[in-house]
């Protein structure tokens, strides 16, 4: 009775080519220009002997400078989150230690 995850990646025609519009319309958060499929595509999952398929798409947006500026973007974004993440971290443990302190009477 193991769950038995196995993906692997196979390519589906029909799922979207580059450069293909998209149903839904996404549009850049910079610009405003409706977003292109930069990758499409299909995973295939197999989970307790079930074969799934789960579709994935990459947009971007028409505008190379303004994608580039947006990963940028999300990048710092992403630094920065990782950056309060460890903060909060330490600021825990700086507790914990100072509650220990607490219980166990150390005074300076
Ligand atoms: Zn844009």
């Amino acid at each position: 009775m193991t769950a038995d995850l196995t993906t692997e990646a196979i390519s589906v025609k029909n799922v979207g080519k580059p450069g293909q519009k998209n149903m839904t319309q996404n549009l850049c958060s910079r610009c405003g220009k409706p977003r292109i499929v930069a990758k499409a595509w299909k995973e295939k999952v197999i989970c307790d002997g079930k074969v799934t398929y789960v579709e994935y798409t990459q947009m971007v947006c028409p505008d190379k400078e303004c994608q580039s500026a947006l990963e940028k973007q999300l990048q710092a974004q992403l630094v920065n989150r990782q950056r309060i993440e460890k903060n909060k971290l330490e600021r825990d443990l700086a507790h914990k230690q100072k509650m220990v302190d607490l219980r166990l009477g150390k005074k300076k």
